[in-house]
């Protein structure tokens, strides 16, 4: 039996200190709370690390101060297009799916499509109709809407703009990846990994960051670690961020450590990318590295007190 373990992620960015009020402190801190909860209480009941890390991130979609599921951001179209992805590092199954619109839980989507759909990745209006074959909650526009995702969005709606969770207009400078993920290690020691993401503000064509895409944004192997990543998702799928760490332990013999510190505070900085990752291995080791000013995290080992953190 091994000693089980959650960590989890609400996003990183410039999180400036100057525009956090106790009061919204205290409504990330609750709902980072509430999270580790949902999925701590899996594994201490002997459930697996994938059902954990689904629940987590369901938890945090359903929060609406996240960028995932209720609380997404605007594209230039002015609709939500969600991502997300998970994975079994036990199989290395994986599921995700990408551009999804009114599916309540991306997470669940990419969980049914891993084990039900004979696919890796759906996208867009099919693989809705795939969730409405399955069943999954739909809802509607309104459910997703929030006042301060609008005005980010209306900050920026008629410029060529695309951002990543934050306006500087609105918030004087405040820069946030407000993706969620998860990253857990259950007592018979399986690994795995969850990530959910509306992407960024004012994006278009289609695009997506690299929360679905495994190997870059979620990644789980229990050969190695599990990881999930937030940040700016164009330089996280050039890095191969996720796969990365994973390599440079199985064929370098990096620990857990030193391979989150090369591809965060190294490799990604010198390209230029900002963000960061939360991580656990076989032996359950955490590390949650960022480059960035904040991110929102918090962990839980075996019969110890959560910890939840913002800034450094
Ligand atoms: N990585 C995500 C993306 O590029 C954004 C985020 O982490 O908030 O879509």
């Amino acid at each position: 039996m091994k000693n089980f373990a959650i960590a989890i992620h609400g996003g990183a960015g410039t999180i400036l200190r100057s525009l956090m009020t106790p009061e919204k402190e205290a409504q990330y801190t609750n709902a980072l709370q509430n999270a580790i909860d949902a999925g701590y209480t899996i594994l201490d009941e002997g459930g697996s690390s994938l059902d954990a890390v689904e629940a987590a991130v369901m938890s945090m979609e359903n929060f609406p101060l996240f960028n995932a599921g209720k609380g997404a951001v605007f594209t230039n179209k002015g609709l939500h297009e969600m991502d997300a992805a998970i994975m079994d590092g036990k199989t290395l199954e994986a599921g995700a799916v990408s551009g999804i619109s009114s599916v309540q839980n991306p997470v669940h989507l990419a969980r049914i499509i891993k084990e039900k759909s004979g696919h890796v990745m759906l996208s867009g209006g099919e693989a809705a109709k795939f969730a409405k074959k399955m069943n999954l909650p739909f809802q509607p526009d309104e459910y997703f809407y929030t006042e301060e995702r609008f005005q980010q969005w209306t900050a920026v709606k008629d410029s060529d703009t695309y951002q990543l969770d934050h306006s500087d207009k609105t918030e004087k400078g405040e820069k946030k990846f407000g993706t969620v993920g998860a990253v857990a290690i259950d007592i018979k020691g399986n690994l795995a990994a969850a990530t959910s993401t509306g992407g960024m503000t004012n994006k278009r064509y289609g695009r997506v960051g690299d929360s679905p895409i495994i190997g870059a944004g979620t990644y789980a192997n229990n050969n190695t670690c599990a990881i999930s990543c937030t940040g700016h998702g164009e330089f996280f799928i050039r890095a191969v961020v996720a796969y990365d760490i994973s390599c440079l332990m199985e064929y370098k013999g990096l620990t857990l450590k030193a391979a989150c510190d090369y591809v965060v505070k190294d490799k990604l900085v010198k390209m230029g990318g900002e963000g960061g990752l939360i991580a656990i291995d076989k032996d359950g080791n955490i590390e949650l590295p960022f480059n960035s000013e904040g991110m929102y995290r918090a962990w839980k080992k075996e019969g110890e007190e959560t910890v939840v953190k913002i800034y450094e």
